[in-house]
């Protein structure tokens, strides 16, 4: 089954727009905490997918995931850019010659998380975007096993996805570069965990319209 260029585009678009919103404020999360360069390399990352969305769509979602991989890897760079491009490549795998629906969608999310923290050799806990990252993966997973409708999965999703991060304020951090700061990183929301708290409510207003 082929993922419609139109969603494709949606969703894209959707993310370049809540992080184009949402830029000045990132930068200074990574600023404060890292080296900030985060929202750059992230705009870097869907400015290239954004050229390839007519590409993309003529896919099945097993193609379009290794391709925007592909992508993510090759133009974001930094730590985001692998952990990224770990995500989509180990989704694409588990989605080979599946339809998109939500028990496949949580599998293969789940795959692509479990892949990011054998990557980055992190958890939760640790003030990274896997504190929403994870906790999306268990509400996702939950939600397909006990078949909760799409408004129930949808806030759930924003609500975990929010809890956690500003869960990573008050964390220190143990992998990364903030980690260099030891307790001078308390304090801060980590900039990975808001981007991707941002994409997913992008991207799930989008689904919530369709
Ligand atoms: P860099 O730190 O190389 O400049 P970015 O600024 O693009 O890369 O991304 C930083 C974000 O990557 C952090 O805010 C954090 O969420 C995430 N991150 C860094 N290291 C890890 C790791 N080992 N596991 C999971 N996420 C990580
Ligand atoms: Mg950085
Ligand atoms: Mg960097």
């Amino acid at each position: 089954m082929s993922a419609s260029s139109t969603q494709i585009k949606a969703y894209i678009q959707a993310a370049d727009a809540v992080i184009r919103e949402h830029a000045e404020e990132v930068a200074a999360l990574d600023q404060a905490i890292g080296d900030g360069d985060h929202v750059a390399n992230l705009q870097r990352g869907l400015a290239a997918l954004d050229s390839i969305t007519e590409e993309l769509g003529r896919m099945d979602w097993s193609a379009a995931f290794q391709k925007i991989g592909m992508n993510l890897m090759s133009s974001v760079g930094g730590a985001s850019g692998s952990l990224y491009g770990t995500l989509f490549l180990a989704m694409s795998k588990a989605m080979k010659d599946k339809d998109m629906s939500l028990p496949n969608l949580a599998d293969a999310f789940g795959k692509g998380v479990e892949a990011m923290k054998q990557r980055g050799k992190a958890d939760l806990g640790e003030k990274t975007m896997l504190d929403v990252l994870i906790p999306v993966t268990n509400a996702l997973r939950q939600a397909a096993q006990e078949s909760w409708d799409l408004p129930k999965t949808l806030e759930t999703l924003n609500q975990v996805a929010e809890t956690g991060c500003e869960s990573t304020r008050d964390m220190i951090a143990t992998k990364g570069r903030a980690s260099f700061l030891g307790e001078r990183a308390r304090g801060h929301i980590d900039a990975g965990a808001r981007t991707s708290q941002l994409i997913i409510k992008a991207i799930t207003d989008v689904v919530a319209k369709n």
